[in-house]
């Protein structure tokens, strides 16, 4: 064994040395061995994974993406099953600790993480299990680039992928998982056909639409508050080989969402997704639009059919094979990664405007900041449908069918004045595009209070209450959502 610190079958390693550690004190915050034990303190369950409190693991934990948030575990569980995902909920619940499962700690804003609690690493989850004509059953820790690496073989792909495949099908489905062909086939969440859940009293159910619905409906987008998914049964369908790639230039946001509109209104491309541009100067203006269409050889799609009717500057045409199209994003991430960027601070802001006010509040925001005040941000918009997204805690706008993912994605300078600075601007760009019919997408950084909350599920809060005191009573998890106040179910 490495120099780790670990908690394995009861047994507490370090270095060479072993120690018996049978429990965690909850008055004093921390593990105790057999000769601190005092009477009535429940043992340690058995493990098949680790428990870790070694400072690096703690640390990582302990960050995220955003690196905005710092909150601290106690230990961090790499389960070797589903078995100890239970057994440590279970033993939470009983020591008033709180646990969280982490995926790749892709969110900005310490969602994942567990101050003096437990944070379940699902990096041992990540299994494959089954691969099938139309589904997959795949661990919660399996990231998409595993899943397509199984799935494309045979031909079959999942009808959503989000823009980046390093991130986990456990972190999408709590936070819903949108990509350029959720116009078509919804979010992640939208193509789920069955889940294992241990939830936050430590039982371990199957959830379908048609078995356990409440809870399976609670779980899909449910930010981690009602359950842990273990296990998830994911649709797939049939992948084409070839995608024909439209690369569409736009002088201004409001003609590139004119056509946005038209072409997810009929749905011509398989793929739609924007992204704003900055002129010399940094003010954002023009846009580009991608746009794609999957087809087999020797079945190419008609190029003068797909453009038309649309009203744009300029645009080129490529056909790249389907596999690298799901990788387009790989060498600007280790662009940013070697350039430093992926270690800065990303306080993120994410939101679905209406169609109706999207011109508008996209107007106020541009008015507002250039690249120099953003970090170079990159601003994507993807155009989705109301109808496509069905999950009930996957909250959207109202009214019009259409609607538009509008994302900031900002690089801040380390300084956390400027951090916060930021993160605050980001709750009041929230609060103006609330005013305008907007829902937050829940993978940003802002400063939100229960009435947030509150507003964000609406008129779905009630659900959301009953929910938690069904499936996790004494509120043990994910608490950095920060949706349910502490003392809930205390
Ligand atoms: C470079 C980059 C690109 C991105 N691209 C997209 C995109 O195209 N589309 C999109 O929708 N989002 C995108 N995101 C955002 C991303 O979807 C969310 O941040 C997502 O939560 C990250 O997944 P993760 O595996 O890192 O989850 P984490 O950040 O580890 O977890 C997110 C939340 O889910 C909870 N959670 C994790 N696993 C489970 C589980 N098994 N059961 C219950 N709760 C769980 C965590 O506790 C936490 O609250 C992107 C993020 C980055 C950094």
């Amino acid at each position: 064994m490495s120099n780790e610190t670990s908690v394995a079958r009861r047994r507490f390693l370090q270095g060479a040395t072993a120690v018996a550690v049978i429990g965690f004190d909850p008055v004093r915050r921390s593990w105790i061995t057999e000769a601190q034990a005092r009477g009535g303190l429940r043992r340690l369950p058995r493990l098949d994974g680790q428990l870790v409190t070694t400072p690096a693991a703690l640390a990582e934990a302990a960050d995220d993406y955003g690196h905005i948030i710092k909150r601290t575990p106690v230990a961090v569980l790499r389960p070797g099953s589903i078995n100890d995902v239970v057994e440590m909920v279970r033993y939470a619940n009983e020591n008033r600790l709180r646990i969280a499962m982490r995926g790749q700690g892709h969110s900005t804003h310490g969602q994942s993480q567990v101050e003096a609690g437990i944070v379940i690493d699902s990096r041992t989850m990540n299994q494959i299990h089954e691969v099938k004509s139309g589904y997959a059953v795949v661990g919660p820790g399996a990231r998409w680039r595993e899943i397509v690496a199984a799935t494309l073989p045979r031909g079959q792909t999942p009808p959503t992928l989000p823009n980046y495949l390093d991130l986990t099908v456990g972190g999408n489905i709590a936070v819903g998982g949108v990509g350029g062909a959720s116009h078509r086939h919804g979010a992640v969440v939208d193509n789920i056909l069955e889940l294992e859940v241990v939830t936050g009293t430590g039982q371990l159910r199957r959830c379908s639409p048609t078995q356990n619905a409440t809870l399976f409906n609670s779980v899909l987008a449910g930010l981690g508050q009602f359950g842990i998914v273990v296990r998830a049964r994911i649709k797939l369908l049939p992948a084409k080989q070839l995608v024909r790639l439209y690369t569409i230039q736009y002088p201004d946001v409001a003609s590139f969402l004119d056509d946005a509109r038209i072409v997810t209104i009929d749905e011509r491309f398989d793929h739609v997704e924007g992204q704003v541009n900055a002129d010399a100067s940094g003010r954002f203006g023009a846009a580009t639009m991608f746009a794609a269409k999957y087809f087999d050889p020797g079945a190419p799609p008609n190029d003068s059919a797909l453009l038309d009717n649309l009203d744009f500057a300029s645009h080129t045409v490529e056909t790249i094979p389907y596999g690298p199209f799901l990788e387009r994003i790989d060498p600007i991430i280790d662009f940013l990664k070697a350039a430093g960027a992926w270690s800065l601070p990303h306080p993120w802001f994410d939101t679905f405007l209406p169609s109706g006010t999207a011109e508008q509040f996209m107007g106020e925001l541009f008015s507002s900041v250039t690249t120099a005040d953003t970090g170079n941000a990159n601003v994507l918009i993807y155009p989705l449908k109301r109808s496509k997204m069905r999950s009930q805690f996957l909250r959207v706008p109202s009214g019009d069918d259409l609607f538009f993912l509008f994302d900031v994605l900002t690089f801040a300078p380390p300084v956390p004045a400027v951090v916060n600075q930021w993160v605050a601007r980001n709750t009041t760009w929230h609060k103006r595009a609330e005013a305008l019919g907007a829902k937050r997408y829940n993978i940003g950084s802002a400063n939100l209070t229960q009435q947030d909350w509150k507003n964000y599920f609406s008129p779905h809060w009630t659900a959301a209450l009953l929910a938690k005191q069904v499936y996790d009573p004494k509120n043990i998890l994910t608490p950095g959502q920060g949706i349910f106040p502490s003392s809930f179910g205390c």
